[in-house]
């Protein structure tokens, strides 16, 4: 809270800060939640690695690190996956619960296309539909969008400049590590 007195007239105004900025985590999944490592350790299981968006892919060791990234900085998760064109918030949701997921998904990132020429579609960089995302969510953010506390953990790097320290490229070999989770709480303002 910020209590400010104007000399000239005596008029106390008091500013009430909300610190409790809601914090949002962008996620994509192949790459992210699964990867290179994990594919080769599941091929003696017989899961079927080519059917995509397959509701079992998912590592569940690298869902861990992501409830642990939740846990400490109660961010809820935005899915900018392209699993978003195939489930709905409620499905992805206990898609990630099988496997584990603590948190609280609120939203997908909304698929933008760009027709530029006559008969011709160009696909918008991902950074492009989070930014709308953000616009469009001011209100339940209760935040203008450049101050929105928001990190983006993708194994591609289709982001706009402006969101390059908000953005944690993962490996799509290994997915989520312990260090990207580590960098990922300090940028949300947690010091452990
Ligand atoms: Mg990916």
């Amino acid at each position: 809270m910020v209590i400010k007195i104007c000399i000239a007239c005596g008029v106390i105004v008091v500013i009430i800060k909300n610190k409790n900025k809601m914090k949002i985590i962008f996620l994509d999944i192949d790459g992210v939640l699964n990867h290179q490592l994990w594919f080769k350790s599941q091929k003696d299981k017989r899961v079927d690695t080519d059917l995509k968006y397959n509701r079992s892919m998912i590592d569940e060791t690298r869902v861990e690190l992501l409830n642990d990234l939740i846990k400490c900085t109660g961010a809820k998760v935005v899915i900018s996956s392209s699993w978003r064109k195939n489930y709905t918030v409620k499905e992805l949701q206990t898609i990630l619960e099988d496997k584990g997921f603590k948190g609280e998904i609120i939203g997908l990132t909304p698929v933008l296309r760009f027709t530029g020429l006559k008969d011709y579609i160009y696909s918008v960089p991902r950074g492009n539909e989070i930014k709308a995302w953000l616009e469009t969510n001011k209100g339940i953010l209760n935040n203008k969008m450049s101050k929105v506390p928001y990190v983006i953990l993708d194994d591609d790097s289709d982001m706009l400049l402006w969101q390059r320290e908000n953005f944690f490229w993962v490996d799509p070999y290994c997915g989520l590590t312990p260090n990207i989770i580590y960098k990922a709480k300090r940028f949300l303002g947690v010091q452990k």
